[in-house]
């Protein structure tokens, strides 16, 4: 008997074997109070990697998108973002609820913003006008089907702010995964944003937690912020060890979850009702369009879950595949066999 296949996101990732060990074992302490020093050793690894000053671990991703855009801006800003950023539109509008700064989205090519046009949205001092404090990039690209969005644009994107003196927030909850793909280490990646969010959660396979990293100054303001928000944790050593684990033994496993969703993508994209072009697909996520004569697409996933598989609606025409380390070679065979079976 075959295993449920469940493609709905990498977040569904079990922790490993070593990380329940290292969870059993770790060394604790009450980290609100700031004595946990599984914690303390998690966060330093990880403003390490980043090349910067310092580095908070929090419950959640959108907890540390939410803070860094709080840190950064006050109320009456604007923080211009991509329009299918997953801080514009997959975190509860946590930005204006939580900080009352007006997102303004603009379009892009698969995840990069035009710099010229992101440079034309930036506000002139005004008494009518927002002030443009923050502009949040994304790398990979959630919404653009993993899309790695190109360094030289990231680099423009950032000569632009540094004119402006506008401050850049990095959404890298896959900044591994961009890594991997591209063989541009993360640190480099990390140069672009002020401040940069990676998610241990994701790929990496951890059961909880993301990491904020950023100036000293910084990450002193967001640990306040992360207070308030009830995001201090106790003895939560427990699940950083778990983190720990996640950067040193999953990160370099990454690409294998590439090659399976190129794999996937090349078997199924010319079948009837998906429209898909495989060499959109450079990471672990798979976006396509579903327009069938006789399937909606709700019933296409129905009849996936009959067969063990699971994806998931992102909108009324578009279904995601996202690979990771609980799908393997086998389920992907199995899963594009369902799928012809299903479509032909
Ligand atoms: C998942 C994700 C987040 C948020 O992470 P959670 O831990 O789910 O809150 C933020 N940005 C991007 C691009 C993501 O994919």
């Amino acid at each position: 008997m075959h295993k449920i296949s469940d493609f709905r996101s990498d977040t569904v990732t079990r922790p490993t074997e070593q990380m329940r060990k290292a969870m059993a074992e770790a060394i604790v302490g009450d980290d609100v109070l700031g004595d946990d020093p599984t914690v303390q050793e998690l966060e330093s690894m990880s403003s390490d990697l980043m090349h910067k000053e310092a580095a908070l671990y929090v419950p959640s991703g959108t907890m540390g998108n939410s803070i860094a855009v709080n840190v950064w801006t006050r109320e009456l800003d604007e923080v211009i973002v991509e329009a299918k950023a997953h801080i514009y539109n997959m975190e509860s509008t946590s930005i204006t609820f939580i900080s009352r700064v007006n997102p303004r989205p603009l379009p892009s090519n698969r995840g990069a913003m035009d710099p010229s046009e992101v440079e034309r949205n930036i506000k002139k001092p005004s008494v009518h006008l927002p002030r443009t404090s923050l502009i949040c990039v994304e790398n990979s690209h959630n919404g653009w089907g993993g899309a790695v969005v190109p360094m030289e644009n990231l680099k423009a994107i950032r000569e632009v702010a540094d004119r402006h003196d506008v401050k850049i927030h990095y959404d890298g909850a896959r900044v591994f995964n961009a890594s991997q793909a591209t063989g541009i280490p993360v640190d480099e990646y990390a140069v672009i944003g002020d401040s940069i969010m990676f998610c241990l959660s994701k790929g990496l396979s951890a059961p909880v937690g993301s990491i904020l990293i950023g100036p000293q100054i910084f990450i002193d303001q967001a640990r306040r912020v992360r207070k308030a928000l009830g995001g201090g944790m106790r003895q939560v050593g427990i699940l950083a060890a778990a983190g720990i684990v996640a950067l040193n033994e999953m990160v370099s496993r990454l690409g294998e979850d590439h090659k399976r969703a190129k794999r996937l993508a090349m078997e199924i994209h010319d079948l009837p009702g998906i429209n898909l072009n495989p060499a959109h697909v450079e990471t672990d996520i798979i976006i396509f369009g579903f327009d069938h004569p006789e399937l909606s697409t709700d019933e296409f996933i129905i009849k996936l879950k009959e067969r063990d598989v699971l994806a998931l609606a992102t909108t009324a025409k578009d279904i995601r595949f996202v690979t990771h380390k609980d799908v393997d070679d086998e389920d992907v065979e199995r899963t594009i066999a369902v799928i012809r079976e299903i479509l032909l």
